[in-house]
């Protein structure tokens, strides 16, 4: 038997089997917390590219990740036109509610309809709900979750259903963490000021989380989204806030459902960024980690983590070279887009000395005349040598700018995992969670 399905046969020997069930009429086999993590354009590329950027580099030894431990299946997540690439909103619609979508709707079918997913349902049961990214938190994937509008683009209208929606009388979420203060005025009679005076705690910068003791409450902690790992001085922010949450959801005890979006990697698979999406799945990783040990603690709930779509045709050995250099990745300490920035910023004399100032390694004289005859000619030619110098020395291959149709990897562990074994449609993963709990 795969390991992580071992916790959900367990609980359903001690349900059905033990003397301790007697006195309560038989529990079903469902779980009473449900976490759901999605990873934003982490196809099976970079799952794999994390299990060696954690080995180091080629020859030492390979140990499996938390990926890969609690790996259960696949999923293909095709949208409902004719294209099978998705992007993140039909994706989310169909990840929260088990319908596809067209590319842009959020929490809508295709003629524009509401659908009511997992969260919502979680709700009506008396569950607390919580929504937690490194994005805005009216992003695409976790309002897929909460909200319903025609296009994703209508952040303001989001934000607004995230304040006004109401599940028999109560509020649709007990707890927001992320970013998007832009869109949740402060202003008198804004979106800040009604949720406050609903009762929700409130705080606006990631360190002042322990104001946070309960719920409801929200913590918006950047003006859009928040600082790429790699550039942060908060490098693992999606587990301190996958902790927090964990922390005020599970304290009602009747119950929470909790989304986790690692929102940025796809950002860093759009810019063909290698070392920023490894420092982005570390922090998934260790919210992983800590969800997972919530569930070790809690073996009732059901954890299950996949990714909406794959991003950039990452490939891992490129233009006929059969290695990979996770070595050189790790070397790099800053995103391209930071990177480009400190390198303009110094100008061209200073160029190898400002190179050094983030990156172990030191410039070929070929390289450096390269980036030097870049930075002439602007940002964004900069920014496209400096990935050129990251990507050939890595040996990391990219096909698109965008989104790709692979199927992502599924994830599952604790009470239930087992629904979620072997191949599925993405829009399955949401049924199963649903037909679990009989919702
Ligand atoms: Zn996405």
């Amino acid at each position: 038997m795969h390991p992580s399905l071992r916790i959900g046969a367990i609980a359903g020997v001690l349900v059905f089997g033990s003397a301790q069930a007697v006195e309560t009429p038989a529990p079903s086999s469902a779980p009473k917390n449900i976490i759901y993590m999605i990873g934003d354009g982490m196809g099976p590329a970079y799952t794999t590219a994390y299990r060696y950027y954690q080995a180091g580099q080629a020859g030492s030894p390979v140990t499996p990740t938390v990926f890969d431990q609690l790996l259960v299946g696949l999923a293909s997540t095709y949208p409902d036109d004719d294209t099978y690439v998705t992007d993140s909103a039909a994706s989310a619609t169909a990840l929260a509610s088990g319908v596809k979508s067209y590319n842009g709707a959020i929490g809508v079918d295709r003629r524009e309809t509401p659908v009511e997913g997992v969260l919502a349902k979680a709700r009506r049961a008396g569950w607390a709900t919580g929504v937690v990214a490194t994005s805005q938190i009216n992003h695409a994937t976790p309002a897929g979750f909460v909200a319903h509008v025609a296009s994703r683009r209508m952040y303001d209208a989001i934000a607004q259903q995230y304040v006004n929606a109401r599940i028999a009388d109560n509020s649709m979420l007990d707890l927001m963490l992320g970013g998007g203060q832009k869109y949740f005025s402060r202003d008198p009679g804004g979106l800040a000021e009604q949720l406050a005076e609903q009762g929700y705690q409130q705080i606006w910068a990631l360190e002042e989380m322990d104001k946070l003791t309960r719920l409801p409450a929200m913590g918006l902690v950047a003006e859009v989204g928040m600082p790429y790992a790699l550039d942060s001085d908060a490098p693992h922010r999606l587990a301190q806030m996958t902790d927090k949450a964990l922390s005020l959801l599970s304290e009602p005890e009747g119950g929470f459902f909790l989304m986790v979006e690692g929102s940025q990697i796809d950002w860093c698979g759009h810019g063909n960024d290698i070392a920023c999406a490894m420092a982005e799945m570390h922090d998934f990783a260790l919210a992983i980690e800590r969800a997972k040990a919530f569930v070790d603690a809690h073996p009732e709930t059901l954890l299950v983590i996949t990714a909406d779509h794959s991003t950039g045709g990452l490939t891992l050995g490129a233009e006929g070279t059969y290695a990979w250099k996770p070595e050189v990745v790790a070397q790099v300490h800053r995103s391209a887009n930071a990177l480009t920035d400190a390198l303009m910023a110094g100008g061209a004399e200073a160029l190898a000395q400002s190179w050094q100032a983030h990156v172990d390694f030191a410039l070929s004289e070929e390289e450096l005349a390269g980036l030097k005859q870049a930075l002439g000619r602007g940002e964004k030619a900069l920014q496209s040598a400096v990935l050129n110098v990251i990507n050939r020395r890595s040996v990391t291959g990219w096909t698109t700018g965008g989104h790709t149709a692979v199927d992502v990897p599924v994830m599952a562990y604790g009470t239930g995992a087992e629904a979620f074994v072997g191949y599925q449609d993405n829009t399955e993963i949401p049924k199963r969670m649903m037909a679990l709990m009989g919702w």
